[in-house]
C-alpha cells in the first residue's frame, strides 16, 4: 500500500482551529489596540479574576517555591539535570565555509532576544511543561524568558504554585497571570505590563493553538500541539502487560489521544486486548481512556518488521515506541516520529518526565515535516559573508549573467561598481587599508575555530587622552622608593636570566599569603599574569568543551569572553534590577543549570558593590563545581564588606582571585592571585604554561607587597574620593549606586553615548561598560576628578539644553 494510502486508513482525530480562529481574532486585535486594558477584561472575563497587573508578584513566586511539596521539588531538579544536558549537546556549532580565494560564509547562531512560554492552567498544573520549554530558551542563551499561565480563581488568581515554583526553581523572574490567545497576542503585540517577544512556545487549548497561528506572522511560533498520539511497534518478544499499560497511558491524555499497536503476531494482539480489558476497568481515568482506545485507536497486523515501520512512518507519529527484537536497530530506521522509544524499558511516561529528551513533539502527522522543541527553537543560524576584492571579481561574471537573466540591472551594477570590467585587482584588494587596534581579521584570514568567528577581540579604547578613567587603573605611580626598591629587585635577577624563573613561584606565593592572612600558606596560593590569566587558567581545567559556566550579568565582561575562549559554553544569570543578587534567586538558577563554575565578581564590576557573604555562601553551599569569587577590587571596599577568603575553610571548592593591578597600583606588571583549597592548585598545574611568570614579575611583586602599608594608604584616599564622587553626581540629580570598589557607575542617560563622547570632546575617557544608559568612571587623582566633574556639567547642561540628556 502506498504511504497516502496507508495514511488514509489509519486512524486520527480530526482538528479544525478554524472555529476558534473566528473567535480569538478579535481578541487578538483588541490586545494588539488597547493593550494591558484588554489583557484585563479578557482576564475578568474568561478567567473570573480581576488582576490590576498581569505580572505576578516576586514574593508569590518565592512563596510558592519555599511552599513545594519537597518530593516534587526534587523530582523537578531532577528532571533538569537530565533535561539540560541532552539540550546542551543540541546547541549548534557556527560553521565558516571558505568559499574560493578570499571569500567565506559564516554561520553564527545567535539567540533570540526574548522568548515568552505559555503553561497551560487545565485540570492539572503541568509543571513539567515549564521546564521542557524554559531550559532550551535557557540553553540558547535567550536573554529574558517571560512565562504565561492562566490565573485560577482557587490559587488566589494567580496561576496554579506549582507552576510559579517551577519558574522559580528555573530563575524565571518574569510571569504572568494569563491564559489563553490573550496571552498569546500579550506575548505578540507587548502590553504595558509585558513588552513584546520575539518567539512564543509551549502548548494550549484549541484558542491558544489558534491564536499561534493567527499571530505567526507577527511573532515565531513552535509548532502546533493537537491531540497526543503513540505509535508501538511490537513483536512476539513483547510483554501484553507492558503494552496495554502504554496505550492506557497515552489515551489519559484525553479522549481525543490516538493509539496505534502495530504487530508482527496476531496472538500478542489477542493477549494485549485481553490486558487492556483489565487494566481499563482499573484506570484512575477510564472513561476517558476507554473513549480514545474506541475512538481513533487501532491495531494493525504486518507480515514483518518493515511493514510495521512503514505503517508507522505512513502515520509519522508524535511518540512511537519499539518492542521488538532488535529494538535499537529498527529505532535507527524509523523516518517519521517526534521522540523514538527503544526497548522494553524505555515507554513514553520516561520522556514525558526524565529521559532527559523533550516532551514537546510534533502531532498530528506533522513529525513528516517538524521535530520536536529544541534550542533550535530559539536560535537563529545567521550567514555572516565576507569577500575580498579579487574574490568579487571572480564571482562577477555569474553575477552578469544572473542579473541578466533576471533583468536586475541594477544588481549587476553594484557588483560592477567595485568589480569593474577588465580591470585587474591586486591580490589584497588594491588599497592597503590603515591599521587599526582590534580591526577584524581580513576575510582571507587563517581558519580559526568555528565558534570564534565573528567574534571581537576585547577592546577597551586606549586613547592618549588627558584624563583617562576607563580601566579602572589606580591613578598613582609607585613612589620613588618604590621605583628604586623595584628597579633594584630586577637587576638583582637580571644577571640569572639565562635560567628559567621558580615555576612555581614559591617565594612570591608565600609572600601574597602573608599579605592575605586568613592563615594562608603558599600551599594555599596561586599566582599568574593579571587575574585574567588565573580566569583562564580555572576554566581550563575545570570548563572546557562540554562544560559550562555561570555568571550574574551585568558583571566583568571578560568572564564570558574567557570561557567561550576556552569553549567553556556561558550561562547568562541576571543580577536583579537594582543590581544586587537575591540568594533565594542565585541559588535556584545555580541548581537548574548545575554549572562547572560559577563566577560571583564582588565588589562587582561595573556595577560596583559588593556581595554580601551570605549570597557567596548560599552558592557555595548549591553548586556542584567551583564557585569563583573575583574579588579584583577588594581592598577598595567600604566598611564592613566581608571577603569571601573568610569562607575558605569551609568550601574546598571555593576560589577567591586577587590582582595587584588595582590596590597596588600594578596593572602594567601583569600579576593576579588565587587562594584555594590545595586540591585546585595541584588542578591548575595541569594547564599552566611551564615558568608563566617571569622571573623579573616574581620579583617586582615581591618588592610592591613590601609597600603593601604604603599602597593600602593611597587606597583609603581614593575611596574618599570615590565617596565623595557618588554624592556629587547624586546632588546633580543623577543616579550612582553605592561602591564598594575604584570606580562608579553613573546614569542613566537616555543617550549615554552622546554623554560619552561629550566628555571625550572635553579631554576625559570614560567607560561605556555595562548596562545600556550607563557609563562608569575609573577615581582618578583630585585633579582628574576636577577635569571629570567639569566636564560632566557641561555636557549635562548641553544635553540637557538639547533636551537629550538624562
Ligand atoms: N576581575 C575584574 C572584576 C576586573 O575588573 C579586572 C580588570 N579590570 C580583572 C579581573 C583583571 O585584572 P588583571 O588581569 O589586571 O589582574
Amino acid at each position: 500500500m502506498t504511504r497516502e494510502k496507508l495514511a488514509g486508513v489509519l486512524p486520527r482525530a480530526a482538528l479544525d482551529t478554524g472555529v476558534a480562529l473566528a473567535q480569538i481574532r478579535p481578541v487578538c486585535e483588541d490586545v494588539r489596540d488597547r493593550g494591558a486594558v484588554a489583557v484585563r477584561e479578557y482576564t475578568a472575563r474568561f478567567d473570573g479574576v480581576d488582576l490590576p497587573t498581569s505580572r505576578v508578584p516576586a514574593q508569590a513566586l518565592a512563596d510558592a517555591l519555599a511552599g513545594l511539596d519537597p518530593r516534587l521539588r526534587a523530582a523537578l531538579e531532577e528532571m533538569v539535570r537530565r533535561v539540560r544536558p541532552v539540550h546542551e549537546a543540541q546547541r549548534p556549532a557556527g560553521h565558516v565555509t571558505p568559499i574560493g580565494d578570499g571569500a567565506k560564509v559564516t554561520e553564527r547562531y545567535v539567540p533570540v532576544d526574548r522568548a515568552g512560554v505559555y503553561v497551560p492552567g487545565g485540570l492539572v498544573p503541568l509543571p513539567s511543561s515549564v521546564i521542557m520549554n524554559v531550559v532550551p530558551a535557557q540553553v540558547a542563551g535567550v536573554g529574558q524568558i517571560a512565562v504565561a499561565s492562566p490565573p485560577r480563581p482557587d490559587s488566589g488568581g494567580l496561576p496554579a504554585p506549582a507552576i510559579l515554583a517551577a519558574c522559580a526553581l528555573l530563575g524565571i523572574g518574569e510571569v504572568h497571570a494569563v491564559g489563553g490567545a490573550q496571552a498569546v497576542a500579550m506575548f505578540a503585540y507587548g502590553t504595558a505590563d509585558c513588552p513584546p517577544v520575539d518567539v512564543v512556545t509551549g502548548p494550549g487549548n484549541a484558542y491558544v493553538t489558534a491564536a499561534k497561528r493567527l499571530l505567526a506572522g507577527t511573532v515565531g511560533v513552535d509548532a502546533e500541539a493537537g491531540p497526543t498520539e503513540i505509535a508501538i511497534i511490537a513483536d512476539h518478544t513483547a510483554s501484553p502487560r507492558f503494552l496495554a499499560a502504554d496505550l492506557v497511558a497515552q489515551a489519559e491524555h484525553g479522549p481525543l489521544a490516538a493509539c496505534l499497536l502495530i504487530t508482527t503476531d496476531p496472538d500478542l494482539a489477542v493477549r494485549t486486548e485481553a490486558e487492556l480489558a483489565a487494566q481499563v476497568a482499573s484506570a484512575r481515568h477510564r472513561d476517558t481512556v476507554q473513549a480514545a482506545l474506541t475512538g481513533q485507536s487501532a491495531c494493525v497486523l504486518v507480515d514483518d518488521t518493515d511493514a510495521a515501520l512503514a505503517v508507522s512512518d505512513a502515520w509519522a507519529p508524535e511518540h512511537l515506541e519499539i518492542q521488538a527484537e532488535d529494538a535499537s536497530g529498527l529505532a535507527g530506521r524509523a523516518r517519521n516520529a517526534g521522540a523514538v522509544f527503544a526497548g522494553p524499558y524505555a515507554p513514553v511516561s520516561l520522556g514525558d518526565y526524565l529521559a532527559g529528551s523533550n516532551h514537546v513533539l510534533p502531532t498530528g502527522g506533522t513529525a513528516r515535516h517538524t521535530a520536536g522543541l529544541s534550542v533550535l527553537a530559539f536560535l537563529r543560524g545567521i550567514h555572516v559573508v565576507e569577500c575580498s576584492a579579487t574574490a568579487l571579481a571572480a564571482a562577477a561574471p555569474h553575477i552578469d549573467a544572473l542579473g541578466a537573466a533576471e533583468d536586475l540591472a541594477a544588481h549587476v551594477a553594484a557588483v560592477r561598481v567595485r568589480a569593474p570590467r577588465g580591470q585587474e585587482i591586486s591580490a589584497d584588494g588594491g588599497r592597503p587599508a590603515p591599521a587599526r587596534l582590534g580591526a577584524r581579521p581580513p576575510a582571507t584570514g587563517p581558519p580559526i575555530r568555528p565558534d570564534l568567528a565573528g567574534r571581537a577581540p576585547y577592546g577597551a579604547p586606549q586613547l592618549d587622552v588627558p584624563v583617562r578613567l576607563n580601566t579602572n587603573e589606580n591613578p598613582c605611580p609607585p613612589s620613588p622608593a618604590l621605583v628604586q626598591e623595584i628597579t633594584e629587585a630586577v637587576a638583582a635577577v637580571a644577571g640569572s636570566l639565562n635560567r628559567y624563573p621558580d615555576r612555581d613561584a614559591m617565594a612570591l606565593r608565600t609572600d601574597l599569603a602573608a599579605y592575605l592572612g586568613h592563615g594562608l600558606t603558599a600551599r594555599q596560593v596561586w599566582a599568574a599574569n593579571g587575574s585574567n590569566e588565573i580566569i583562564q587558567q580555572l576554566l581550563q581545567v575545570f570548563g572546557g568543551p562540554g562544560r559550562s559556566a555561570l555568571g550574574f550579568e551585568p558583571s566583568y565582561a571578560m568572564h564570558p569572553l574567557i570561557a567561550r575562549a576556552t569553549g567553556t559554553g556561558w550561562i547568562r544569570g541576571a543580577r536583579d534590577a537594582d543590581f544586587g543578587l537575591d540568594p533565594d534567586r542565585a541559588v535556584a538558577v545555580v541548581r537548574a543549570h548545575q554549572p562547572g563554575l560559577v563566577f560571583l565578581t564582588s565588589p562587582n564590576n561595573p556595577t560596583g558593590a559588593a556581595l554580601p557573604l551570605a549570597v557567596i555562601e548560599a552558592v557555595c553551599q548549591t553548586a556542584p563545581g567551583i564557585v569563583v569569587v573575583d574579588e579584583a577590587y577588594a581592598e577598595f571596599a567600604r566598611e564592613g564588606a566581608g571577603t569571601a577568603l573568610a569562607l575558605l575553610p569551609r568550601y574546598p571548592r571555593l576560589v577567591v582571585s586577587r590582582t595587584m593591578s588595582k590596590a597596588f597600583a600594578l596593572a602594567g606588571a601583569r600579576v593576579g592571585y588565587l587562594a584555594a583549597d590545595p586540591a585546585v592548585i595541584d588542578a591548575l598545574l595541569l594547564v599552566r604554561l611551564p615558568y608563566h611568570l617571569s622571573a623579573q614579575t616574581q620579583a617586582l611583586a615581591r618588592a610592591a607587597l613590601v609597600h603593601a602599608p604604603e599602597l593600602l594608604a593611597t587606597v583609603a584616599g581614593l575611596r574618599g574620593e570615590r565617596d565623595g564622587l557618588v554624592g556629587w553626581l547624586r546632588g546633580r540629580g543623577l543616579a550612582a549606586p553605592d561602591s564598594d570598589a575604584n570606580f562608579v557607575l553613573f546614569g542613566k542617560f537616555g543617550d549615554s553615548r552622546a554623554v560619552w563622547q561629550g566628555l571625550l570632546d572635553r579631554d576625559v575617557l570614560v567607560r561605556e561598560a555595562g548596562p545600556p544608559g550607563w557609563l562608569r568612571v575609573s577615581i582618578g587623582t583630585p585633579a582628574e576628578m576636577g577635569a571629570f566633574r567639569d566636564a560632566l556639567t557641561e555636557v549635562l547642561g548641553t544635553c540637557r539644553a538639547a533636551g537629550g540628556g538624562k
